[in-house]
């Protein structure tokens, strides 16, 4: 079989893309592992996405955001940042601007689902699922995939979205620098007595960090972050007991809180490849780039990265030339780079300083908190790199009405 195109994996970012190239007179393959009621039905794994507004915007543009409901989309209105046991925090939105919203939070298999029906339909995409890929060759003219049913396929090109551990990475001979964190990421769904008035919260205790993304407005996502060695301690806590000890971490804020939902836990590997590109092959998502969550910037910036690289698979497809050419491939790498490499390392560091609980880390958290908060234009630029707006903003005035 010969594709122009063959996606590794159907994730979130592997989904997108081929939704993005799609009805371009391509003919595309996808790579699934899971089976195909999965994909169709994906289950709650725990993840709530805060999505910024350039990917709500993606999202529109290829018709996926019309299919998830505005409940499934509750926006986060303003956000606060605190440190330690102090209740001093650098605020986002809310009071300077009350009708503007940050930023929307989706459920991963909400995404996914949307997705999965948007490509299911379409009619140039195939998806092969049950499947992996067991080798990549490739040449000056093309690719060939064997997969582990034994089926060899060839194509253009060979996109890799097959998570941050990527097999097909590997294969195409690309190194990539990971970090563990040594923490894990354990979440879950929480409904609370007192409502949350569309605020997401931060807050960097010494120790675990908690961080709640506001859902209904009596229903929040958790996210707790803490050392690795202390995971199945948490997660071996009776579902009382979780709740009354996360109840009492928030200091009784959000009233009486109960877990509405199973937990979930995450080892926190943050991965960074080194290019991504290989000759043929091209890197997207979470396998170019797997980031800490706590700058919820992970799809957000697949969903990016896969835009770059499918408009300039168009271009070349409509201009007749080769749509996996190296040239073609070292654009897209230079494009998406310039924003994943800062975007990374600034999260790494951030990371750092917040879960260092020296006296002098602490002092410094301290005072950054208050320059951020004091100083608009550097509030602004953290705001607007976090949130994406401005230009969607204009682009997009339907989605900044006021409520
Ligand atoms: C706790 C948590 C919270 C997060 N919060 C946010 C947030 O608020 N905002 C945000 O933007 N991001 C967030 N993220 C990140 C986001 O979830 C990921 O960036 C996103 O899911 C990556 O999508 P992906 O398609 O690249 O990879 P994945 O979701 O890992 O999907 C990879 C797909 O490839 C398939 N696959 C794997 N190996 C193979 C193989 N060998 N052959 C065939 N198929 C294969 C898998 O089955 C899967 O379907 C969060 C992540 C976590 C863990």
């Amino acid at each position: 079989m010969t594709y122009d195109i063959v996606i590794v994996g159907a994730g979130p970012a592997g989904l997108s893309f081929a939704r993005t190239i799609a009805n371009k007179g391509l003919t595309i393959a996808l790579i699934e592992k899971q089976p195909e009621t999965r994909l169709a039905a994906p289950e709650f794994d725990g993840r709530d996405i805060a999505l910024t507004h350039q990917s709500v915007r993606i999202l529109q543009e290829i018709g996926v955001w019309s299919r998830i409901a505005a409940p499934d989309r509750p926006p986060i209105r303003a956000a606060k940042v605190m440190d330690g046991t102090s209740p001093y925090s650098l605020s986002f939105g809310g009071n300077s601007e009350p009708h503007d919203a940050l930023g929307f939070i989706v459920s991963n298999n909400v995404i996914r689902k949307a997705l999965y029906d948007e490509v299911h339909a379409l009619d140039d995409v195939e998806i092969h699922t049950d499947l992996t890929v067991i080798s990549v060759a490739t040449d000056a003219r093309e690719a060939t995939l064997t997969l582990s049913d034994g089926q060899r396929i060839r194509s253009r090109l060979v996109v890799a979205a097959d998570s941050r551990h990527s097999d097909t990475r590997r294969m195409a001979g690309i190194p990539a620098s990971m970090h563990d964190f040594g923490r894990v990421c354990i979440v879950c769904r929480m409904g609370h007595s007192k409502a949350h008035d569309e605020t997401a919260y931060e807050c960097f205790h010494y120790g675990r960090t908690l961080a709640v993304l506001p859902l209904d407005s009596h229903c929040s996502s958790i996210v707790v972050t803490a050392p690795i060695n202390e995971r199945d301690s948490i997660m071996a806590l009776s579902d009382e007991a979780f709740s009354h000890d996360i109840e009492n971490r928030f200091n009784c804020r959000y009233g009486k809180m109960q877990l509405s939902s199973k937990r979930f836990a995450y080892p926190l590997i943050g991965v960074h490849a080194s290019k991504f590109y290989a000759n043929r092959v091209a890197l997207i998502g979470d396998a170019a780039v797997g980031m800490h969550p706590v700058t919820a910037h992970g799809y957000n910036l697949g969903l990016s990265g896969q835009e770059i690289l499918a408009r300039e698979i168009i271009a070349a497809s409509a201009a007749h030339t080769d749509i996996g050419s190296t040239t073609l491939l070292q654009r897209y790498q230079r494009r998406h780079m310039r924003a994943t490499k800062p975007m990374f390392h600034g999260t790494n560091g951030l990371v750092k300083l917040f879960t260092d609980d020296r006296a002098v880390a602490k002092l410094a958290r301290r005072t950054v908190l208050r320059v951020a908060n004091n100083l608009p234009p550097l509030k602004h630029v953290i705001q607007s790199k976090l949130t994406e707006a401005g230009r969607d903003k204009r682009r997009f005035p339907a989605l900044f009405r006021p409520r």
